[in-house]
């Protein structure tokens, strides 16, 4: 006997099932009371697939190449049902994940993809079989409530104060979006408001611009595109020899947008740039943005694990914010997709309500139902929440604080040994897990040679699989690039994987210089 008063045998067959009849084959992989066992031993047996996999995996990659993985999928005809969840598995493991890219090996070292924990894969299992959708309280009861409770968790460690508010998004890029469209429509407002005539939106754009530093992700750019700006609205800002925003070359842009008669509708500071990890200067950028009257947006998509961390005070400014873009997915060891946007004012987040009669009409406002649609651009949204409550519930706060601190402790040690090792020239000193290096060869090698050897180097070590590396521009030049997000990278894995580096750089060396008839 289960708690609901009959065991999953027992359950009633479906309205108009003649007794003891078999349920029909399509219906039977709908997962319900009936089939509830099934559903046990399905994802069950999909599970001890994964932790199987998981446990056999020596080395972060197969290396195997676009035709190898491509030349899998010849004989599969998606018409052709296997009818059988072990022989789908089966080619499954043939098709991904055998030569999948495994982000909890110790030496996968290349993007923002941390290893995640269990209590959010536990989530995950939760969330998706019961497959609440965020976008309206009758679709959620307590999903939207286990989320609010998280957007208020995030914004008192962010210290955004009591008016602060927000919504999980699908990741830093949605979030990033999201922010600039709410800064995009609190400027026009500002604008309309200190106007006399009637001024007209399509007025207004073409003269927002959006100041970020040159070491801003991508996704600022865009979103200025797709919020109709354009590309050309985003001013970039130089920074300094550490690669943080310039505060001087900031104060000079916003002047230049004064006298030119351009509005800057936001300034988006980075806690945590992608290739280097450096943290702009969130006070003496907000000073300006006040006095300035930009909105003030910070991407700590990266950063964000400094909230649980003994490095919170790295974030100092941070509370002073409009905007912040979270991202659990990288610094919290959340699975994809885990992201969040917080405002300081919830009264912005109306630029995204939009009130549809037969989803979430006024009326629900006026009656105060948690619809957490009128706060997102997406619909239907799912309850990524879960994993982070699950996480924070069983292992706390500070235990997440505790794995990102030890990676940014390792990134330290790194940068030392790489700084003193005369193979490799690194470019910044990290302030968090980030290293931007390059193999260095001989002396008469050209710019052009060398950045082809880097690019070879670490085309080389994916190739093999032994490790995985990833690679960045900066001045043009070529560089490698080391993110650590994993605590179980030993100092000793960082050796071996310089080492591996070095030799296959070596070899491209080798080749150029036979290819240019140097020797
Ligand atoms: C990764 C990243 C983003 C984009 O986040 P996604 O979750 O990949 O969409 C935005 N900003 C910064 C600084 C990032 O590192």
């Amino acid at each position: 006997m289960t708690l609901l008063g009959h065991s999953d045998e027992e359950y009633p067959p479906a309205p108009g099932t003649p007794p003891g009849a078999a349920p029909p084959a399509a219906r039977a992989h709908l997962l319900n009371g009936r089939t509830a066992q099934s559903y046990r031993g399905t994802v069950t047996e999909g599970v001890d697939r994964v932790a199987r996999r998981i446990s056999g995996v020596t080395q972060p990659a197969t290396g195997a190449s676009v035709p190898d993985v491509t030349a899998e999928f010849a004989d599969l005809d998606l018409d052709q049902p296997l009818h059988d969840p072990a022989r789908a598995l089966d080619e499954l493991e043939r098709v991904y994940l055998r030569d999948a890219v495994y982000f909890h090996h110790p030496r996968y070292l290349a993007h923002l993809n941390c290893p995640i924990v269990i209590p959010a894969l536990l989530g995950e299992a939760v969330l998706s079989a019961v497959n609440s959708s965020l976008d309206t309280w009758d679709q959620s009861a307590g999903a939207t409530l286990i989320e609010r409770q998280l957007i208020d968790w995030t914004a008192r460690r962010l210290g955004l104060g009591p008016a602060a508010d927000g919504v999980f998004t699908s990741g830093g890029t949605q979030s990033n979006l999201q922010a600039l469209l709410l800064a995009r429509d609190e400027a026009c407002a500002a604008v309309r408001r200190r106007s006399t005539g009637q001024a007209r939106t399509s007025g207004i754009l073409p003269r927002l611009r959006v100041l970020t530093s040159e070491c801003a992700h991508f996704s600022v750019a865009k979103s200025a595109a797709l919020l109709g700006l354009g590309y050309e609205a985003v001013l970039p800002v130089p920074s300094d020899a550490d690669k943080r925003m310039n505060p001087a070359a900031l104060a000079g842009e916003l002047d230049r947008c004064r006298r030119e008669g351009l509005v800057p509708m936001a300034v988006v500071a980075t806690a945590g740039t992608t290739d280097f990890g450096s943290i702009d200067p969130l006070n003496e950028i907000a000073d300006l943005c006040e006095r300035s009257g930009a909105w003030l947006h910070v991407d700590a998509a990266y950063g964000c694990g400094l909230l649980v961390s003994r490095r919170r005070h790295l974030l100092a400014g941070i509370e002073r914010a409009d905007s912040v873009t979270v991202d659990f997915h990288k610094s919290f060891f959340q699975p994809v997709s885990s992201s969040a946007v917080l405002v300081r004012d919830r009264a912005t987040l109306r630029h995204a309500t939009y009130h549809a009669d037969y989803l979430n009409p006024e009326s629900d406002a006026e009656d105060r139902v948690p619809n957490q649609v009128d706060k997102s651009i997406q619909t239907t949204r799912r309850f990524d929440a879960l994993k982070l409550w699950l996480t924070l519930r069983v292992m706390g706060a500070e235990a997440i604080g505790e794995l990102f601190d030890a990676v940014v402790d390792r990134a330290a040690e790194a940068w030392a040994q790489i700084e003193a090792d005369p193979r490799f020239e690194v470019v910044t000193r990290p302030q968090l897990s980030t290293l931007v290096f390059r193999y260095l060869p001989r002396a008469e090698a050209t710019p052009e040679m060398c950045d082809r050897v880097n690019r070879r180097a670490r085309q080389a070590l994916f190739d093999s699989g032994a490790a995985v590396v990833a690679a960045t521009t900066v001045e043009g030049r070529q560089y490698l690039k080391f993110t650590l997000l994993n605590p179980e990278t030993s100092a000793n894995d960082i050796t071996e994987v310089l080492d591996l580096v070095a030799e296959h750089g070596a070899l491209a060396e080798l080749a150029e210089l036979s290819r240019s008839g140097v020797s």
